[in-house]
């Protein structure tokens, strides 16, 4: 089993999702797709939320639970669009609400995934839906009582790790719109240079430091399996990019 994660701006308009697929059927054996959010959706769904409850404050517990409610959909919405792309293309494919098989908590807009328990429904979701293919969202899950959650923002890639952890699987990637991962952000620094080859514990590192690259709570279900991530540019998907193992 491998895991890719596309970012949202691999999902962003039709000739990307096209993209997605060549990248897809050009993959060999069982993987399981993660999206994001199309381009911006989940800036625009947040600024939205705002507009419907003006007065909030920080830790305003009903404001965080309706801005799960709205902002999950982003990715609810790109995730179906992806499947039904790929049925289209003949690229038989299961899609997967996460929020019923990444369980959390409902610390709502930071949830913490209790991954014992998704773990039993991921593996029951999958056997009772057999498929080479699995399509479904990063950034999302849901709770007992069936209520949607969020990870914290740019928590994609934290999902893919997640999946990636709970499904023993061979490699996770992070399909990017960059080379791979920097020394620093190559948008911003004219001279930055590419790093081939990571370990966890140096990944992590310049998460920490900020590099706003790949989301810093990546790593650890990652380097508990001993799981290689693959950061690896979208639109050249015959360069190597980077491997942080
Ligand atoms: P995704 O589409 O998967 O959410 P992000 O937008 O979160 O991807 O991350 C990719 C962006 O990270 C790049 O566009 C780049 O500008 C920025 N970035 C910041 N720091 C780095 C770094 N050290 N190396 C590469 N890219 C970086
Ligand atoms: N769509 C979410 C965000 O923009 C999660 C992600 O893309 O990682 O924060
Ligand atoms: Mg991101």
């Amino acid at each position: 089993m491998k895991i890719y994660k596309f970012g949202g701006a691999s999902v962003k308009n039709a000739e990307r999702i096209r993209h997605l697929g060549d990248i897809v059927s050009q993959t060999e054996g069982p993987l399981v797709v993660v999206v994001s959010a199309m381009g911006k959706t989940t800036n625009n769904l947040e600024e939205f939320t705002r507009m419907l409850y003006p007065d909030a404050t920080y830790e305003d517990m009903d404001f965080d639970r309706l801005y799960d409610q709205v902002v999950s959909t982003g990715e609810l919405q790109s995730s179906r669009i992806v499947s039904a792309y790929l049925n289209h293309a003949g690229i038989a494919n299961q899609w997967m609400d996460a929020t019923a098989v990444l369980r959390t908590d409902s610390h709502f807009r930071e949830a913490q995934v209790d991954v014992e328990t998704s773990l039993r429904l991921l593996t029951a979701f999958i056997q009772a839906h057999p498929a080479r293919v699995y399509v479904t969202q990063g950034f999302i899950g849901g709770t007992a009582d069936g209520m949607r959650t969020t990870l914290g923002r740019e928590g994609s890639d934290y999902s893919a790790a997640l999946f990636g952890n709970m499904l023993d699987a061979e490699s996770v990637t992070l399909w990017k719109d960059v080379d791979g991962v920097y020394n620093a952000d190559p948008r911003k620094v004219k001279d930055a240079r590419l790093l081939r080859r990571l370990t966890y514990a140096e990944a992590e590192a310049l998460a920490e430091q900020g590099a706003q690259i790949v989301h810093r709570k990546t790593f650890a279900p990652l380097q508990q399996k001993r799981i290689p991530l693959y950061v690896r540019p979208f639109l050249h998907p015959e360069q190597e990019g980077t491997v942080i193992e």
